[in-house]
């Protein structure tokens, strides 16, 4: 898709607000406007990745660093010790519904209703 429509590219961008939680030179971090529970946050690159089947070799250190920023992230707000769960949805059926790489990060609660695991 082209950069010029996606939301999280104006998002990136400040054309479309949002509220910020974490950011630097190639990541960003915001709170999900549809929380699905207590702490709802999306991580995304800044660079304009359609989903994790388009990621190449040279985004894997990105990727990593995303990681990490979530652990970052789970410190400040002090989840982390009660722990937190991380989803990537991916293309039709993995349910994507914005097409620019995105993690959701969700605490604050029992999430209970395990799919794997
Ligand atoms: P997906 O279904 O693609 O994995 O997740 C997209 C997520 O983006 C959803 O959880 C949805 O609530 C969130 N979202 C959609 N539009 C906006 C927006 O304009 N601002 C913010 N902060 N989140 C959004
Ligand atoms: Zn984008």
């Amino acid at each position: 898709m082209r950069m010029e429509d996606c939301l999280f590219c104006k998002i990136i961008k400040g054309e479309v607000p949002s509220q910020k939680v974490y950011e630097d030179e190639e990541i960003l971090a915001f709170k999900d406007i549809h929380p699905a529970a207590p702490i709802h946050i999306l991580v995304i690159p800044k660079k304009h990745i359609d989903s994790l089947a388009q990621m190449q070799a040279e985004d894997e250190e990105m990727i990593g660093k995303i990681y990490h920023v979530i652990n970052q992230i789970a410190e400040e707000q002090g989840f982390k010790e009660n722990g937190y769960r991380v989803i990537v949805n991916c293309g039709k059926d993995g349910g994507q519904e914005v097409m620019h790489l995105h993690f959701h990060l969700l605490a604050g609660k029992s999430l209970g209703e395990k799919i794997v695991g």
